[in-house]
């Protein structure tokens, strides 16, 4: 096989081995790798109605056909599984050199099953992967980090922090240069399963390439594009994404206090001009992206990695914190007990806001020891760590969560820009900006700015990004490459790789078949329909807005796949089922 090295290994936790199998041409053709497997694995393993936490769940670690080749803006690694947040599918991406390791070691997936009897480290080595005792439980995810590095030498490791290892349903995944799998709960399944980490080591399998040449063709044209582009090229490497902050606040699109005001005044306080000139003291690259936008910042000494946009709209405006110093604090406290960012600040500004309104009778405690409240389950910690959803709910007060499927929204108001709000509300893993990022048309101008207001020809649009979108996590490569790619250099990039044949209509139908599959997973659940919290639906015409995406993306009213649709994508299988 060309780009895929054709095997992948299952390890079941609870009888404690390994097996090693082949894949098959044709699925990986049709899904290609990272969330596309990710879905296609889950579907077929995970049973309907299992709890997200029991050993009934699977994890699926997978990488992409372009990982390991030269192509740019390949760093990435995804992990899918059902979530305990939603209880619908998700996947998540981090940063770093995971999908190269593992196909280094010969498998182009890692299947985890199972649960363990006591806690233990997966370790991928070339051929074969090792059930280890874990001797770091109880240890944060920095700490975790350097004893596994110190024993295990060249290796990558994702691991739990104390907020996984109890459950937290937003706990992450956090790997050695601050990459996290971040959304949806990762961290409280690998905790459920009793593992503490994986580690990755280095092996000598290389990928194969069918047409270097080509390859060679499209990565200059890829790197050409890359120095050429605004956001890329300029924008992203000077100024990190904090830069976003800017732009998003200018078109009043930030909102702040759970979604009750605008950030219009933080930008002096907490906005990218001022992070940049007092905070960051560097920039770095995930592995093979020419961009570098990840920021170094130093507080009180200290060289750490400084958070992103989002995690900076998520403590700051969300949650009024205004000192720099602090949200850097609490942002460095969630990587290290390992917290969702995006996820603690939804939670934590629906928890301010019903104090304020006196639906819960408790004061606010500071930030920074909510951070461990929520990680060890202590006090109020232990209702706010079920998520702001369930949090809100057992107090009868549902509409104070601000959230989609469960997943609390990110940092841009779905009320500014008609085409996001429907793209949270249909987001198969719930309230993501990253389905299908119109921040791009709607405010960012990429590749023309188009009036944010208006629902015209929203539904068609946000359908071919999430189509778009779901391919290229598939071929696992940076979300961030759509500010500048289109369709076609993705398929010619994974045609030189592959020596199969991809068009711009393959882009569009592999992503559409994912998105489906996803579609059905959550319907299994008995996860239908899509909504947004009562405060944006009184802005946002989402019934309008739904109707033209269903019928564009041939479902019913409920927002279930239609037969033929099923069919037309080759998913009769799983329909039948
Ligand atoms: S653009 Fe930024 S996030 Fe994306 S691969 Fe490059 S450095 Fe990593």
């Amino acid at each position: 096989m060309y780009g895929w090295i054709g095997k992948y290994a299952v390890v079941n936790l609870s009888r404690g081995n390994v097996s090693i199998k082949d894949c098959r041409l044709s699925e990986l053709k049709a899904f290609i790798g990272g969330r596309g497997i990710g879905v296609k694995v889950c579907f077929e393993n995970i049973p309907r109605g299992v709890n997200a936490l029991s050993e009934d769940n699977i994890v699926v670690f997978s990488s992409g056909p372009v990982n390991g080749t030269m192509v740019p803006m390949s760093g990435k690694c995804i992990a899918s599984s059902k979530s305990p947040l939603t209880g619908g599918i998700f996947d998540t991406c981090v940063s770093g050199k995971h999908s190269f390791y593992m196909k280094s070691c010969g498998f182009d997936f890692v299947i985890v099953k199972g649960r363990a009897s006591k806690p233990v480290e997966i370790v991928v080595r070339e051929g074969e992967i090792e059930i280890v005792e874990s001797n770091c439980w109880g240890l944060d995810t920095e700490s975790t980090i350097e004893r596994l590095i110190e024993c295990y030498g060249d290796c990558l490791v994702a691991c739990i922090g104390p907020a996984g290892e109890n459950l937290v349903r937003f706990a992450s995944v956090v790997c050695e240069d601050g990459g996290v799998f971040g959304r949806c709960g990762l961290g409280a399944i690998l905790g459920a399963k009793n593992v503490k980490a994986i580690v990755f080591t280095h092996g000598d399998c290389e990928v194969e390439v069918y047409d270097t040449e080509a390859l060679y063709d499209v990565v200059e044209n890829m790197m050409l594009r890359i120095s050429w582009s605004p956001a890329l090229g300029k924008v992203l490497p000077r100024f990190g994404t904090s830069c976003l902050f800017s732009v998003v606040n200018f078109h009043e699109a930030l909102p702040a206090r759970n979604f009750r005001e605008k950030a219009l005044g933080l930008g002096d306080k907490i906005g990218g001009d001022v992070y940049n000139r007092k905070f960051v003291r560097g920039r770095f690259s995930c592995f093979m992206c020419p961009v570098a936008c990840k920021r170094v910042v130093e507080v009180d000494g200290r060289l750490i990695k400084g958070p992103e946009f989002e995690s900076i709209w998520a403590i700051g405006c969300n949650c009024d914190v205004h000192d720099l110093g602090k949200l850097i604090e609490v942002n460095d406290k969630c990587l290290r007990l390992g917290l969702d960012t995006i996820s603690f600040g939804g939670v934590i500004a629906c928890f301010i806001e019903m104090v304020e309104r006196g639906i819960v009778s408790e004061s606010v405690p500071d930030i920074l020891d909510l951070v461990e409240m929520i990680a060890y389950r202590r006090g109020i910690g232990d209702k706010l760590a079920e998520g702001s959803l369930r949090f809100a709910r057992s107090y009868g007060a549902e509409e104070y969560a601000m959230q989609s499927k469960g997943l609390e929204l990110p940092a841009y108001d779905p009320r500014e820009a008609m085409g996001q709000a429907l793209a949270y509300a249909t987001s198969n893993r719930g309230g993501c900006h990253l389905r299908a990022y119109m921040v791009a048309n709607e405010i960012l101008g990429i590749p023309t700015l188009i009036d944010r207001k208006s629902i015209l020809g929203k539904a068609d649009l946000v359908m071919v990004h999430e189509n778009s979108s779901a391919f290229v996590d598939s071929m696992v490569m940076c979300r961030f490459s759509m500010l500048e790619f289109d369709d076609l250099v993705y398929a010619r990039a994974l045609s030189a790789v592959t020596g199969i044949e991809y068009g711009r209509k393959d882009v569009q139908l592999i992503g559409e078949r994912i998105w489906n599959l996803e579609r059905l997973f959550n319907v299994r659940e008995g996860i239908i329909g899509d909504s947004l919290p009562k405060r944006i639906l009184k802005v946002v015409p989402l019934e309008a807005m739904l109707r033209d995406y269903y019928e564009a993306r041939g479902w019913n009213g409920d927002g279930i796949p239609k037969v033929e649709t099923l069919r037309r994508l080759g998913l009769d299988e799983y329909f039948k089922g």
